[in-house]
């Protein structure tokens, strides 16, 4: 079936609508702080108010790539020599970051580092390419990945929204209801790290009496806390009711981690307020400079690197998620030799999902993205090192950024084809504010996976739901947090 229009509301239809959005919204954690917030208050997630029309084949297939994705990210990361090599060239064109990553690798790798277990939260974000219906990737999210928490929620509020026939004159269901699935995305996370937890708890033989807990390493000032707290809230459920201890989930940041915490002499890390030894820290920052204000957040860092507790992600996870990394990874030979025993038909899933992306250096390859950056810019986006929104630089704009730069600095960027996503004129409502006009949307599919990089054995590997964002296609970027975006979810057509 085709995508069907969205429903045809008068506007007095639409503020009830609004009314019970808000409403189920506040009721069930839909929301977020304000800038400037008190803990009491907070306010309504942007969403948009129907779900937008996403094709259905391009939703499952990209699902259906992720434990593939999960694998072949996983073997890059524990992918050592070859990780450094690059990771060490990037650095020095990226010093103040992608070079801070890499000494803090150093220098925790020259303290010894214990824990042979990889952790992954990933997310892979991809857009429809307009033209063919095909699942294009944006990006491969390796840290700090967020909206796993709010997107299972606003799927919930569509589903709510159209069981109730708020989106008719006469009460019944605008959509089919097997068209607006759920999404696993809070769940899955939620295991993801319960796996973690039980992966130490099993590696360090600890009594099923032994009460451990996790560690999630946030930003400062953090605004979108309740993401956060759902996965929280969805750790405690996954194991509430098993033979175990409860998890706790304690919350802390770089600039206080090593004051929350000690370090034993077999390099155990305890959460000092309730003495429990912590099985996995998870970062929920930690993924731009701005994340790193002062000396001690890096050394908080390499610190805990180091130590027993699993890290998600590690640093050289971290750092298989650059965009570099991505660019390498384009080519069938590069992604066969991380996976040589990989079916034709799953690599060939994992290759279609891809646009092309050149590296800006000397190779021949590089010589012809130098020439395509200067002459038809508008095909294409570039793209720095860096992760969260606002670094990249979009189509006419290319010629003029990379001519303010020394040539030899232009290979820490990567050129990347522009994906034409749909537009839709769906309703997006912030606050009080409420919009209808021409959004594009960006689907991210979550997956987690526990890895023994030194047995190569795979403990877990999963699908993790997903999540759609939109924004306005007047806006080249789309960060929810950062303000010019807004979480939606996914109506499924043929
Ligand atoms: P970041 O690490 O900052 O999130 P991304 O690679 O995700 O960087 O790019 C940020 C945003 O730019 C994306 O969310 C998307 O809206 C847009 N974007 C990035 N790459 C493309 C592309 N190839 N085609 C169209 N839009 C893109
Ligand atoms: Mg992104």
């Amino acid at each position: 079936m085709p995508a069907r229009p969205f429903p045809p509301l008068t506007p007095g239809q639409t503020t009830l609508l609004v009314d019970k959005s808000q409403s189920w919204g506040l009721a069930h954690g839909l929301v977020m702080y304000p800038p400037g917030f008190v803990l009491s208050l907070a306010t309504v997630a942007p969403l948009t108010l129907f779900p937008t029309p996403f094709p259905k084949q391009a939703f499952e297939q990209a699902l259906a790539v992720q434990q593939t994705f999960n694998r072949l990210y996983t073997l890059v990361a524990s992918s050592k020599g070859w990780i450094e090599s690059i990771s060490k060239d990037l650095s020095a064109f990226d010093p103040d970051f992608t070079g801070k990553l890499y000494t803090a690798y150093e220098q925790a790798l020259a303290a010894g580092i214990v824990q042979p277990l990889l952790m992954g939260l990933f997310r892979l974000d991809y857009m429809v390419h307009s033209a063919t219906n095909q699942i294009k990737q944006i990006e491969f999210n390796t840290v700090s990945v967020l909206f796993g928490g709010l997107s299972s929620k606003v799927a919930d509020l569509h589903r709510f929204l159209n069981a109730l026939g708020a989106y008719t004159a006469d009460g019944s269901e605008y959509y089919p209801r097997e068209s607006l699935p759920t999404s696993a995305s809070l769940k899955e996370l939620g295991a993801g790290l319960v796996d973690g937890d039980e992966a130490y708890r099993q590696q360090q033989k600890l009594p099923s009496t032994t009460a451990t807990c996790i560690v999630m390493v946030t930003q400062p000032g953090e605004r979108n806390v309740f993401d956060q707290r759902h996965v929280e809230y969805a750790v405690g459920e996954a194991v509430a009711g098993a033979e175990r201890p409860f998890l706790p989930v304690h919350r802390t940041t770089l600039q206080l981690v090593l004051s929350d915490t000690l370090i034993d002499a077999r390099q155990r890390l305890v959460w000092t307020a309730t003495g429990q030894e912590v099985s996995v820290v998870y970062y929920r920052s930690g993924y731009s400079p701005d994340d790193y204000p002062e000396a001690g957040c890096w050394e908080a860092r390499l610190r805990l690197e180091a130590l027993l507790a699993i890290k998600c992600p590690l640093l050289l996870t971290q750092l298989a998620g650059a965009k570099k990394i991505q660019q390498i990874l384009t080519t069938r030979e590069e992604v066969r030799r991380f996976l040589p025993a990989e079916d034709d038909a799953s690599v060939d899933g994992l290759l279609l999902t891809f646009v092309a992306i050149y590296p800006l250096d000397d190779s021949p390859r590089g010589a012809e993205a130098k020439r395509l950056a200067l002459t038809e810019p508008h095909r294409f986006v570039l793209k720095p090192q860096r992760e969260g929104g606002g670094n990249n630089v979009y189509k006419e704009n290319i010629p003029g950024f990379l001519k303010q730069l020394p040539e030899r600095e232009w290979a820490g960027y990567i050129l990347m084809e522009l994906i034409s996503p749909p537009e839709f004129n769906n309703v997006i409502v912030r606050g009080e504010d409420v919009h209808r006009d021409p959004i594009i949307s960006e689907l991210g599919v979550f997956g987690t996976t526990v890895f023994n990089e030194q047995s190569g054995e795979v403990l877990t590997n999963r699908t993790g739901g997903w999540l759609l964002r939109s924004k306005f296609s007047s806006s080249d970027e789309g960060g929810v947090a950062a303000g010019f975006g807004c979480v939606d979810s996914v109506y499924l057509y043929e």
